[in-house]
């Protein structure tokens, strides 16, 4: 499954309200990401239906594999920015331009910078870069 830059950002405001108790409230969600209630309630419905959170109550917590597509987008991110760097372009530059199509490149594209990197485990900002594949391959 591949994610939209919104629905990464839902994601992980759910991911970081329901980390200070036990879960998300959509209000809060909806101030988070300064959208309206009834915006986040659309969006917040439609992850649902992907299976990337769920509703429990009044709590909306993010599920395993939204987790999972969490954290292969910011490895997707890392991967691009690390190259980048590497190859002379400031920091500040090669994360804005990553933000623009970082979510849009290939998996196995993302795959062969990270080898062709020697599976770098932090990215120039020093955020650990996950070691996760999009799908889950057993
Ligand atoms: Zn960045």
């Amino acid at each position: 499954m591949r994610i939209s830059r919104k629905e990464y950002d839902y994601i992980l405001e759910i991911k970081s309200e329901a980390s200070h108790g036990k879960g998300a409230r959509l209000t809060k969600v909806a101030k988070g990401l300064k959208v309206s209630p009834a915006s986040a309630y659309e969006e917040i419905y439609h992850l649902v239906t992907k299976g990337l959170v769920k509703r429990e109550g009044d709590y909306i917590y993010v599920t395993e594999e939204g987790n999972r597509e969490l954290l292969y987008a910011q490895k997707a991110h890392r991967v691009i920015e690390t190259f980048l760097v590497k190859t002379g372009m400031s920091l500040e530059e090669a994360c804005a331009l990553t933000n623009r199509f970082d979510l849009l490149v290939p998996e196995e594209v993302i795959e062969h910078i990270y080898q062709f990197l020697g599976k770098p485990d932090r990215c120039p900002h020093s955020h650990q870069i996950p070691d996760v594949e999009s799908e889950r391959r057993e």
